[in-house]
């Protein structure tokens, strides 16, 4: 039975990771104009019944979160259903 509640699988916490390093290294926050963005250490995993796995991005100036969709982050390396602990 899936945890309703977990955090990503450590291999998707570093595909994800590897995702936010490069996506997030030049943007700037739309609310305050601060560019320091960061990700919990360890992911909680938003998943929604039949639709998508979601990670938040935060910044670290105002607090504003983003939502990314995780299988389109890793281009589909995160699939639904979810396939288990390994890649
Ligand atoms: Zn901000």
């Amino acid at each position: 039975m899936p945890d309703e509640n977990r955090e990503f699988y450590d291999w998707e916490q570093d595909k994800i990771r590897e995702w936010f390093e490069e996506m997030y290294s030049d943007k700037v926050c739309p609310v305050c104009g601060g560019s320091g963005w960061e990700m919990y250490s360890r992911m909680p995993l938003l998943e929604f019944k039949w639709v998508t796995p979601l990670f938040p991005v935060h910044c670290k100036n105002c607090g504003y979160t983003r939502f990314h969709n995780a299988m389109i982050a890793t281009r589909g390396e995160i699939k639904i259903p979810r396939d288990g602990g390994t890649s």
